[in-house]
């Protein structure tokens, strides 16, 4: 039977933060935000190992205490310039760890409110699919292309749209033959890759509160998301 493995590219530093510490070392409720990514991964019992892919010359990791998460949790320091290659370069260094047909859950150090029950839900829609597949939510909202002075130059339909999140879950052999043969298109995500191959992954529905913390507001709202769920607990 396929296992299930994670790999959590954390090499990069979130420019549109504006902040000198990289996004995934801020400050969430006292903790890192990449703990939160980590600890929803580790804290599932289908999921074998936990890799994290850092950058070469990061000297924050070690900053932090992870021993909650061991032997689950397993730096990797491979990181690249772009997204995609930080993935690639992980799935390189984990080879002979984890099998072709094995799962491999690929998943933003920057979505913090990831919980078991969409883990739950990605694993029992996608862990018999051929392709393979991932979180995602149906647009909402109208869109609008924006022209040179952010003036609106265009209405477009938004029926069938889909905003990506993750976890995206691929067989290790597909991800990295995707990730390996690009030829110039820089993927900003996993599914694209996958697409340049000619297969289609399947989108499962999620939630908005898997979002990605991209901007500085964006923290106050991952606060109020974890320290409602903590308040459950
Ligand atoms: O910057 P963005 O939010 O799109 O990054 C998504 C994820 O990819 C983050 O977890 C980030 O650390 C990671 N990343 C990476 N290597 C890069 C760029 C981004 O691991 N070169």
């Amino acid at each position: 039977m396929a296992k299930y493995y994670a790999l959590i590219p954390a090499a990069g530093f979130g420019a549109r933060m504006g902040s000198e510490v990289p996004k995934q070392y801020l400050p969430v409720l006292g903790r890192p935000l990449i703990h939160y990514a980590v600890a929803a991964l580790c804290a599932h019992p289908r999921i074998e190992r936990v890799y994290v892919v850092l950058a070469p010359g990061d000297t924050l990791w070690t900053q932090h205490d992870w021993q909650a998460f061991t032997p689950k949790l397993v730096p990797l320091s491979c990181g690249g310039g772009e997204r995609f290659e930080s993935v690639l370069n992980g799935l390189q260094a984990i080879q002979g760890q984890v099998g072709s047909e094995d799962w491999v859950m690929v998943h933003d150090a920057a979505r913090p409110c990831l919980d078991q029950a969409l883990l739950d839900k990605l694993i029992a829609e996608v862990g018999e699919d051929p392709v393979g597949g991932l979180l995602a939510v149906p647009v909402a909202d109208t869109l609008k292309r924006a022209d040179q002075e952010n003036r609106i130059a265009a209405t477009e339909p938004r029926a069938g749209l889909w905003q990506a999140q993750t976890p995206q879950m691929f067989r290790y052999g597909l991800l990295q033959r995707a990730l390996s043969v690009l030829e110039g298109i820089v993927p900003t995500d996993e599914a694209q890759a996958v697409e340049q191959l000619g297969f289609q992954a399947k989108l499962v529905a999620s939630d908005a509160r898997n979002f990605k913390v991209t901007y500085p507001r964006d923290l106050e709202l991952a606060e109020l998301i974890l320290a409602a769920r903590e308040g459950l607990e």
